[in-house]
């Protein structure tokens, strides 16, 4: 087929399509236990119901402002009030279709062919992909050996006049890892002295463990968000569990504001309008229900290190935020697509290679399900893994005999 050179180029995201690989599974009666989960199981908040419900009892549903409704930029204004601790106006903020639309126009509207956008490894599967479609080039900086941390250092010697932005997402998806103040205040300090965009994906920024907190960028800047390069990047969808309805939003200076609205309006034109009335009643109603989704996940995160200590030869860096465990199988096999391939046929279990998070050896594993899943999933892996293991193991209503060890 005659395909565009970006079409053939691009990668599938690998988690939506484990979502349907195990989808597929499961439709064949398979008892397969997905731990490849990138979103809570929480049940939506009744705020963001009912508000959607009075939008949808008008019955008149049209076309919105391209940059989102003024409520819930109203609504965003106060988040960031209570949450970063700025004032910002309706002019600092453009709501989207997910973050992954508002990385998109962040992305369209700073890069030119051939810029470069540094990503720490590990780094979230689709930064590199949304970097190419929008023809820039992805500029991976490793982190510290044994760690999931970058330095600076490593950083500032990779970066060249080509380098237009730093994606930092914190809590991070893979890793759980949320980056030190010290590191978070030079690397801000750096952008600014060197006029490089940062974008900071805060969308796990509440989902976190242990009482760590990470430090908002703008803590370390003494510029107003009309002067920063600062762009922040937030969404409903983890922090409310409210992923199917896709809205995320940007905090960011207005001119860039304003050139991701020119940019918006040529593709989703707005946000579903069902959907912004949604998370205006979730951002404007009680806020335990996000404490409350924080509390489970820290108790499946609890579970799932303390299930993943019995396997001999895993390596954990325990999470300290967002939704997943990103430990080192490289004991058992360094090909982490192989070894994924090769538990979920085994075992019927879904993780996610670390190869697409740019980092080999490792697989991710999701605690946003049920602890059942967890306890299960660990204890199956284990099985098809460990010599210690039994040799038996009942799955679903299967007894299955493991003959390869
Ligand atoms: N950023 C990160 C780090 C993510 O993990 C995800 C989704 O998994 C997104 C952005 C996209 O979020 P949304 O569902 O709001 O588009």
């Amino acid at each position: 087929m005659d395909l565009s050179i970006l079409a053939n180029e691009i990668e599938t995201s690998p988690t939506l399509s484990l979502n349907e690989k195990a989808g597929l599974l499961r439709k064949k009666g398979e008892p397969v236990i997905h731990l490849g989960i990138g979103e809570p199981k929480n049940e939506t908040p009744i705020t963001a119901v009912t508000r959607s419900q009075e939008l949808l009892k008008t019955r008149n549903i049209k076309y919105g402002p391209t940059s989102g409704q003024p409520a819930l930029k109203q609504a965003i204004i106060k988040y960031t009030e209570e949450n970063y601790d700025r004032q910002v106006s309706q002019g600092n903020i453009i709501v989207s279709t997910g973050a992954k639309q508002s990385l998109f126009n962040i992305l369209l509207s700073i890069i030119n062919p051939q810029d470069q956008v540094v990503l720490l490894a590990p780094y979230w599967v689709s930064y590199p992909e949304i970097i190419k479609l929008g023809h820039g080039v992805p500029l991976v900086v490793n982190p510290e050996p044994g760690t999931f941390q970058p330095s600076v250092k490593d950083i500032e010697s990779s970066i060249n006049p080509q380098s237009k932005a730093i994606i930092v997402n914190s809590p991070n998806n893979p890793s759980g890892l949320i980056y030190s103040d010290e590191f978070m205040a030079e690397l801000v300090d750096y952008c600014e002295r060197r006029g490089i965009y940062l974008i900071v994906d805060d969308i796990y920024h509440k989902l976190v463990s242990d009482g760590v907190q990470p430090s908002p960028a703008y803590r370390f800047t003494n510029e107003s968000v009309d002067n920063s390069r600062i762009i922040v990047v937030n969404s409903v969808s983890k922090l409310y569990g409210m992923s199917g309805f896709r809205v995320g939003w940007v905090v960011a200076n207005a001119d860039l504001v304003q050139a991701m609205t020119k940019i918006q309006s040529q593709t989703t034109s707005c946000a579903s309008l069902v959907s912004q009335a949604a998370a205006e009643g979730a951002l404007s109603g009680a806020q335990d229900v996000v404490e409350e989704l924080r509390m489970s996940i820290e108790n499946n995160r609890k579970l799932m290190i303390q299930h993943l200590d019995t396997l001999s030869k895993v390596q954990i860096t325990p999470p300290e935020g967002a939704l997943f465990c990103f430990p080192d199988f490289s004991g058992y096999d360094n090909d982490s697509t192989k070894l994924a391939n090769f538990i979920l046929e085994k075992a019927l279990v879904v993780t996610v290679p670390g190869i697409p998070f740019g980092m080999e050896g490792y697989l991710r594993l999701s605690y946003a399900g049920s602890s059942s899943d967890i306890i299960e999933g660990i204890k199956r892996i284990k099985w098809v893994l460990d010599p210690d293991a039994d040799d038996e193991i009942i799955m679903g209503e299967k007894k299955v005999i493991r003959d390869w060890l």
